[in-house]
């Protein structure tokens, strides 16, 4: 058995381990090592690699707003940002906006209280009222709209597996050690973390430990003795053909089509020449961290949906579908951050039910700050911190997909 000493040990080496990692060896004030233990190098069942990976200005929280924010301008700069030796990864983001409908004057209620929020932090985002709703997307049916709002920058879509493998190439250019094994156990002495135990048979000591071990960071934090309110919860994602396509048809945005979330909860965005959709299910339950079998039946609902928003959505043909897990977290349903309450050396990662993508560079980001400097520099996450778990506090996000 070899043991071996970095000042950082991550688990769990897609979109935020390798977005810590990166952050951590792009900071000329920290002079540490970095080490990621990934148990599984074709990330099939990450949620990164299942992601519908958009990006929206459109939350109820100041923070979360920007967060997103910073990953907007993040993603834009990408390509010149990651680039190792001549290789330029783009990510082909395509700034198409998100669109949220309102069907009820509750619905109605929260988009108005969010786009307060969301223009107090500078988003680009308009309300839009039936008219102006079928102004700029004539296929759609207004009919029980009450009212809309429109992304019209900052948001979109973008490639998934681009934004991990660019942070770990640059990452691992940038000096951090990328290692295939499990944790399997966490070492903790009183109020510290001392290091990991790998399934491989080494162990490593270590200063700070990151857990961005997504759906199974439960489990990383059950092995030092810590309870993380965070279940792996699925979800599915259809991939359709449409007989006569909408897209190209909105009089905004050169007629590109925004993410549509609709009044009862499926969201659709052009994916390519097809369309992407998915719905949170109603019966929700946690599900093994093995299971993928997708939910074939909520197409029904969603398609019966989409016809009646919309004639071009009558004649459609499913051609693909899969199904990921959420990393939920069931306190809150936001992303949890940043150190123990008691054992500051334990840095959560995790929690982000269905955001976590583009939350990703501002988490990168925010943990390598309280890592040099044991303070947030840039944006303070402390809101999203653990302190609330303790105190069984929720901080709640409304816009939730
Ligand atoms: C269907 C779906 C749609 C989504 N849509 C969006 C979206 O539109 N926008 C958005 O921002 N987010 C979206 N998300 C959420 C987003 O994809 C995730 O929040 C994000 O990818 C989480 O990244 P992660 O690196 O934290 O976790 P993961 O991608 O799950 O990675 C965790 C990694 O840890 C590794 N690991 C676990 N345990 C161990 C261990 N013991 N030892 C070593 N390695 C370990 C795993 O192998 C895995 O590779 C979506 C998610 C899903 C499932």
């Amino acid at each position: 058995m070899k043991s071996r000493k970095y000042d950082v040990v991550i688990v769990g080496g897609a979109v935020t381990g390798s977005s810590c990692a990166y952050f951590l060896t792009a900071n000329p004030d920290f002079d540490g090592s970095v080490a990621i233990f990934e148990m599984d190098p074709s990330f099939s069942k990450s949620a990164t690699a299942l992601s519908s990976s958009s990006i929206r200005h459109q939350f109820s929280n100041a923070i979360n707003v920007e967060i997103s924010q910073f990953g907007t301008q993040f993603i834009r700069d990408f390509a010149e940002r990651m680039q190792v030796e001549d290789s330029k990864p783009d990510l082909c983001f395509r700034e198409n906006g998100y669109l949220f409908l309102a069907g009820t004057k509750r619905q109605e209620e929260i988009l108005c209280a969010n786009h307060q929020a969301q223009i107090a932090c500078g988003a680009d985002v308009v309300l839009m009222d039936k008219d102006e709703l079928v102004r700029a997307f004539p296929h759609l049916n207004a009919e029980d709209v009450r009212l809309a709002s429109y992304g019209r920058s900052g948001e979109g879509w973008f490639s998934n597996t681009g934004l991990m493998d660019g942070f770990r190439k640059k990452a691992r250019e940038q000096g951090a050690e990328y290692v295939i094994d499990e944790v399997c156990a966490v070492h903790r002495k009183a109020h510290r973390i001392i290091g990991v135990s790998l399934a491989g048979g080494d162990t490593v000591e270590c200063d700070f430990l990151i857990n961005a071990a997504g759906t199974r960071s439960a489990g990383i934090a059950a092995m030092a003795g810590l309870e993380l309110p965070v279940e792996p919860r699925k979800r599915t994602l259809f991939i359709f053909d449409c007989a006569e396509s909408p897209q190209g048809t909105a009089t905004v945005n050169g007629g590109q089509l925004p993410l549509m979330i609709d009044v009862s909860g499926a969201f659709c965005r052009p994916e390519g020449e097809h369309f992407m959709t998915g719905v949170s299910p109603g019966v929700d339950p946690v599900v093994d961290t093995d299971d993928f079998v997708p939910r074939y039946d909520e197409f029904e609902m969603i398609w019966e949906q989409l016809a009646l928003r919309s004639k071009n959505f009558e004649a459609i043909k499913l051609v693909n579908v899969w199904a990921g897990h959420y990393d939920y977290n069931t306190l809150d349903q936001n992303a949890i951050v940043g150190p123990h309450s008691a054992v500051k050396n334990f840095l959560f990662a995790s929690g982000f039910t269905g955001h976590g993508l583009q939350q990703s560079p501002a988490v990168g980001r925010a943990l390598s700050e309280y890592v040099t400097y044991g303070e947030y520099r840039t944006l303070d996450l402390s809101e999203l911190g653990y302190e609330r778990v303790i105190r069984n506090e929720p901080f709640i996000e409304q816009a939730i997909i």
